[in-house]
């Protein structure tokens, strides 16, 4: 057995693959203790590799691929910089809320057993690039779009996640109490701006919560409207 090979590593045939190496002979034994391997990478390029390194993976490809693909690894996918700033931003209290349990509003969702998906968790470059899929994502800086899980309970996922105003996020919250108006389904607040009720937005709360259908909330509108029957305090006057 000559030294640098054993039965366990015998070297390879010629057209063996390793990554993007392709084996293209043995070089000549010298000297005897590192064995090298003469490959040619899918670029094209031909070295002559130490044939351990090859057994054990050390090397896959040429280095002008691994430096092409570290760069490609490293670039943003986002180009804009303050757009991206932007959503590393979300992407950091993201994982805030439901990681960092110092956090104001991790009670609501780490606690809750929300979680972020393991893609999005481990890396930054694959949130930014999946965001991308999501309607809207390029207008957070001009307007307030939050990010909105569409089932509450679920997690951060492609799939469960949509960019929203404020008031329809907070339409879509657990403790929301809905009203069927005109065949959707809505909270609340959103209710009296479209049946547009002149009764303070309190009182269009609690008739809702109560249970009363749309069409009589909407005939009692007139009584609400003069004087709120909630208590004082309680009740600010609608804008
Ligand atoms: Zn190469």
């Amino acid at each position: 057995m000559r030294r640098g090979t054993n039965e366990k590593h015998p070297l390879p045939p010629p057209g063996q693959v390793f990554g993007r190496w392709t084996v293209l002979g043995v070089d000549p034994p010298t000297p005897a203790h590192c064995r090298k391997v003469r490959c040619r990478c899918s670029c094209g390029t031909v070295r002559s590799i130490l044939w351990l390194n090859l057994v054990y993976g050390g090397s896959t490809q040429c280095r002008k691929c691994r430096a092409v693909l570290e760069r490609e690894r490293y670039e943003w996918p986002i180009k804009d910089p303050r757009l991206r700033l932007a959503w590393r931003r979300r992407w950091n209290s993201m994982l805030a809320r439901c990681y960092r349990k110092g956090e104001r509003a991790y009670r609501f969702y780490g606690a809750r057993g929300v979680r972020v998906c393991e893609e999005w968790r481990r890396s930054v470059h694959t949130f930014l690039r999946d965001i991308q899929k999501v309607a809207g994502w390029d207008r957070i800086l001009d307007e307030p779009l939050e990010v909105d899980r569409i089932d509450p309970c679920g997690s951060y996922t492609l799939d469960n996640i949509r960019l929203v105003s404020h008031t329809e996020n907070n339409g879509n919250r657990r403790d929301c109490i809905f009203v069927r108006y005109k065949g959707s389904r809505m909270c609340a607040e959103a209710f009296r701006k479209a049946a547009k009720l002149k009764m303070c937005k309190c009182s269009a709360e609690k008739l809702v919560a109560s249970g009363i259908m749309a069409d009589q909330i909407i005939a009692m509108d007139p009584t609400f409207a003069r004087g709120p029957r909630v208590r004082r305090g309680e009740c600010r006057p609608s804008p």
